[in-house]
């Protein structure tokens, strides 16, 4: 037990301030790590009981002045190993702790004290009184439960609206009791007979869990080996040993055949942790995952930061993916702090990867990671076949996208019966829309970037800030009638050329416009495994993660797409990308073909795709880095000056640029405009610190941006190793 704390230094949850001190009063007990409620000013506000020497105050203040804690949270304390993550994160990332920490507790009200709540959900019954605003809400709402405000935002109605149809019977309330327990997944329930390989594999990752002890190690086999599976014998393991688990993928859609999965092999889902939750769902998960009721926890990479009683085991399932890479807020890289909190928690981490990221390998090399291999594809399952396409050679009929024998493997597809995958980039229908007459192009009022047309919606969207307006009949700026033109491809265009050339076939098109929910992708897939759809036109949200045994082509639209801009990832990203669109063709017995349409067949990383030699292609991608003083043998940080103002962000970029300073392996590149340079309409100025492996960069920068002052419109945020370099 702790000595009674009479004085408390509380991280509040305000990224604006530092730790501040309270007088615990009378009759209350804390220590640190308690979750608890004090006064700012006249407000309320959440804060976590912190060691005061290990967050130093800038204005001590005596005893006297001290205001007292208003109350302690029905929670526990959060664990010393989450704190280090908390610190090391704030510290590593340049960020406030207080936003770090809020991430965990993102769910807890400590203010909101009832273990009950009620939600809603409608009746069925139909009001007297019908307006359009009530039809709308029983129309949108469906069979959906949630609070008044939730209700309301799905119907796009006031709060006012849904609170009449309460009175009027149509819409219910009931009472969900946040405590209440979720099933327990049993580790024995249907388990798989492994092959040896995969035997061997899941032997070495039980051990890990078994020693309870640190240990990252990736585990590397080409998509269809059987990862999940092997990766699923560690998870039985941690739940023998009535340890916790968390598995992070990267998408939200991709949780639905997980669940599916999860759910055969253990006898019931996991616990799901995802933006796309209810409060009231968030806050049943949060307490049964600090409780250490909830057992399995699958979720994005905010569940890094979730209040864990006794973690057992980290799997980071396609590890190579960007969207871990977190860009706004706290600037972090989930995989990483997966490792970290590892660490902290002395719990093994298994990062799973067809086509891990190159500071992934240099770990194995550099003996940090360990690694365990699946060299094949499970059972009679073999890698597809896959050819380049050379556009040059092989020219798609004008105004069309898909190459002649791309379109005679479809044909013949078709024919067998079986189902085909476009993989185009791109969402909405053209990149690019302009006017024919005049030249004007559409672009973003928000953004640096061109305005998407999409014609399912008939709306020009930026798919940076989520602006949209709808498609002019007439060009804005010369009042040319009909006049505008589509440029490029986008996978609405070449679902509309596959329907042309095959009008029996039954086209679908995935992209994030399309699949926005677990129950969309789940209604997708119940429509591949039904046989449903012919061709799936997606972009990079179908290259992942599926199996659909019937899926025999994949055609890969536009293979140079990620190759432009040529920043050092370009190759990498290519690469990933396309051997994991590959992956979907040929899972089942029937073999697999793939076709590479690109402009540059010789280029080396189309080599590598064609013979499969993804060594040579890591060896000479790792030599470049090595050359050029890249991750992971040199590190950047990105420093990121953004206004409304244009003036005054530039401005301050100067004079950061102005302040840097002279230190020995470290070199500071701009300012310049960032990469985008208007984003949700703030003008964004970049540098580019580099610095060789060694240099404390964090230190540097933090004393460096300490001695600034800018105006309060200037924000200035770090990206400590940025993913665009
Ligand atoms: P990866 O994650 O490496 O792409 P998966 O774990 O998804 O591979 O496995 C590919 C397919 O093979 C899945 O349908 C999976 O159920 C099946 N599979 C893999 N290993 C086995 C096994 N030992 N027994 C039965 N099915 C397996
Ligand atoms: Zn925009």
């Amino acid at each position: 037990m702790h000595p009674r704390m009479s004085r408390a230094r509380v991280l509040v949850l305000n990224s604006a301030l530092g730790p501040l001190d309270y007088r615990v009063p009378h009759g209350m007990t804390v220590e640190p790590g308690s979750i608890v409620v004090a006064p700012l000013g006249p407000r309320q506000l959440m804060g976590v009981v912190w060691e005061p020497e290990r967050l130093p105050s800038d204005a001590e203040v005596g005893d006297n002045r001290l205001r007292n804690l208003l109350a302690v949270a029905d929670a526990p304390p959060l664990r010393p190993a989450l704190r280090r993550l908390i610190e090391w994160t704030a510290d590593y990332y340049l960020a406030p702790p207080a936003s770090v920490a809020r991430m965990a507790l993102s769910s807890t009200s400590a203010l909101e004290g009832s273990r009950h709540v009620v939600e809603y959900r409608a009746t069925g019954h139909v009001p007297d009184r019908m307006t359009p605003q009530r039809e709308q809400a029983l129309e949108r709402i469906g069979d959906r439960q949630g609070l008044i405000r939730e209700l309301a935002a799905i119907a796009d109605v006031s709060d006012g609206v849904i609170r009449g149809l309460v009175k009027t019977g149509a819409i219910e309330g009931v009472e969900v009791d946040i405590d209440s327990p979720y099933p327990s997944p049993d580790p024995d329930h249907a388990p798989p007979t492994l092959s040896e390989d995969q035997r061997a594999a899941a032997d070495v990752l039980m051990q890990g869990v078994t020693a309870h002890a640190f240990r990252p190690t990736l585990l590397d086999g080409v998509t269809g080996s059987g990862k999940t599976e092997v990766y699923f014998e560690a998870v039985a393991e941690a739940l023998r040993q009535n340890r916790q688990v968390l598995v992070l993928l990267p998408e939200i859609a991709l949780t639905e055949p997980f669940l599916k999965r999860f759910h055969d092999r253990f006898g019931c889902e996991p616990v799901a942790w995802h933006s796309g939750l209810r409060s009231t769902q968030r806050r049943r998960a949060w307490r049964a995952i600090a409780s250490g009721e909830a057992r399995v926890m699958v979720g994005a990479r905010s569940a890094l930061f979730l209040p864990f009683a006794n973690l057992g085991l980290i799997v980071v399932d396609e590890a190579h993916e960007t969207s871990f890479k977190q860009e706004d807020g706290v600037h972090y890289h989930a995989r990483d702090v997966a490792v970290m909190r590892g660490k902290f928690e002395s719990c093994p981490v298994i990062l799973a990867s067809a086509t891990p990221a190159i500071e992934t390998r240099q770990q194995v090399t550099l003996g940090n990671y360990a690694e365990v291999k699946l060299p094949g594809r499970f059972g009679l399952a073999e890698m597809p076949a896959i050819e380049a396409l050379d556009l040059l050679e092989h020219k798609p009929d004008r105004g069309r996208w898909l190459a002649p024998p791309l379109v005679k493997a479809l044909e013949e597809t078709l024919e067998r019966g079986e189902q085909s995958l476009l993989f185009l980039n791109r969402r909405g229908y053209a990149p690019l829309t302009l006017c024919r007459t005049c030249g004007h192009r559409f672009q973003c009022p928000n953004c640096t970037a061109w305005m998407v047309e999409h014609r399912l919606t008939r709306r020009l969207a930026c798919h940076h800030c989520g602006h949209i307006e709808p498609v002019p009949r007439a060009c804005p700026e010369c009042k040319e009638e009909d006049s505008l033109v589509a440029c490029g491809p986008g996978v609405e265009r070449i679902a509309d050329e596959a329907t042309a050339l095959f009008p029996e076939a039954r086209v679908a098109i995935v992209t994030s416009d399309t699949i926005w929910s677990p129950a969309k992708a789940a209604e997708f897939v119940g429509q591949m495994e039904a046989g449903a759809i012919d061709i799936v036109v997606g972009t990079q949200l179908v290259t992942k993660g599926y199996h659909f045994p019937n899926l025999t082509l994949v055609g890969v639209v536009d293979a140079d797409l990620g190759l432009e801009g040529g920043d050092l990832r370009a190759a990498e990203r290519t690469f990933q990308q396309i051997r994991q669109v590959s992956g979907r063709a040929g899972r089942g017995e029937k073999p697999g073909r793939v076709f590479i349409q690109t402009h540059s067949p010789g280029a080396q990383v189309m080599q590598a795709l064609i013979t499969g030699d993804s060594d040579a292609f890591y060896q000479a991608e790792t030599d470049a880095r090595r050359e050029a003083g890249a991750p992971p043998f040199g590190r950047y940080a990105a420093i990121i000056v953004s206004s409304e103002d244009q003036a005054a962000a530039q401005e301050t970029a100067r004079l950061v640029g102005r302040s840097a300073p002279e230190v020995d392996g470290m070199h500071v590149y701009g300012p310049a405009p960032a990469p985008l340079a208007m984003l949700r309409g703030r003008h964004r100025f970049r540098l580019l610190v580099h610095a060789r492996r060694a240099l404390d960069v964090q230190d540097v920068i933090r004393a460096w941006l300490g001695t600034l002052e800018w105006p309060s419109k200037v924000r200035v945020a770090v990206d400590v190793d940025p993913y665009n370099f």
